[in-house]
């Protein structure tokens, strides 16, 4: 047997994963893209939580987007996915448990199962499914974004206004993405006070 650098008549999972501002939609974005030009068949679901952007359709933060379908479950999934090679799952945060289920179930079909979430909340808690996700899936990408402080690689989602939820859905003015040094979950702060900007910009 010819070994084979991509999986043949098998399916497999592909996590995506990292804080706010990491590119994790883009990426997943570019993935699904990249089958559509190879003519497989695509689909693509995102938890009906998340209206930001479009009602059909997944969308990153730098306007990239693409066609889907909201979902109230992840049990829902499995009704909608038809003849599908490839699916993709945006902001798998807000799916729950159940999702870790459905994911393996869609790759044990042969199925290429490609998984976007975010990896943390706000107070660096992992976010399930993520953690479980991570662990039953054959490909992990983890990114990274830019600390909007210090400029250091970011894996932390820092949240700058005080609130309960354990995720503002839409509110991305509510985060900035800051690397280890730079976060704290218990000052909401943005970037601008931490920075001293408008009081010391004439003093440098
Ligand atoms: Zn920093």
């Amino acid at each position: 047997m010819t070994p084979s650098l991509q999986p043949v008549g098998v399916g497999w999972i592909e996590v995506i994963t990292g804080c706010m501002f990491s590119g994790k939609t883009e990426e997943l974005i570019r993935r699904l893209r990249r089958a559509q030009f190879a003519r497989q068949r695509v689909v693509v679901f995102k938890p009906g939580i998340d209206n930001r952007y479009a009602e059909d359709s997944v969308g990153s933060h730098s306007g990239q987007r693409m066609r889907s379908f909201q979902v109230e479950r992840a049990t829902d999934i499995p009704g909608l996915v038809g003849e599908a090679q490839v699916v993709g799952v945006d902001e798998a945060q807000f799916l729950g448990p159940e999702l870790v289920e459905i994911v393996e179930r869609l790759a044990n079909e042969g199925r290429r199962v490609i998984v976007a979430g975010l990896d943390m909340d706000y107070r660096g808690v992992p976010f399930e499914p993520l953690p479980q996700l991570l662990a039953v899936s054959e490909y992990i990408t983890k990114n990274l974004a830019i600390c909007m402080v210090c400029g250091n690689p970011a894996d932390r989602s820092q949240r700058v206004v005080n609130r309960d939820a354990r995720f503002l859905v839409g509110e991305s003015d509510a985060y900035e993405a800051r690397c280890r040094r730079c976060w704290d979950p218990n000052n909401f702060e943005p970037r601008q006070e931490q920075l001293g900007l408008g009081q010391n910009l004439s003093e440098t």
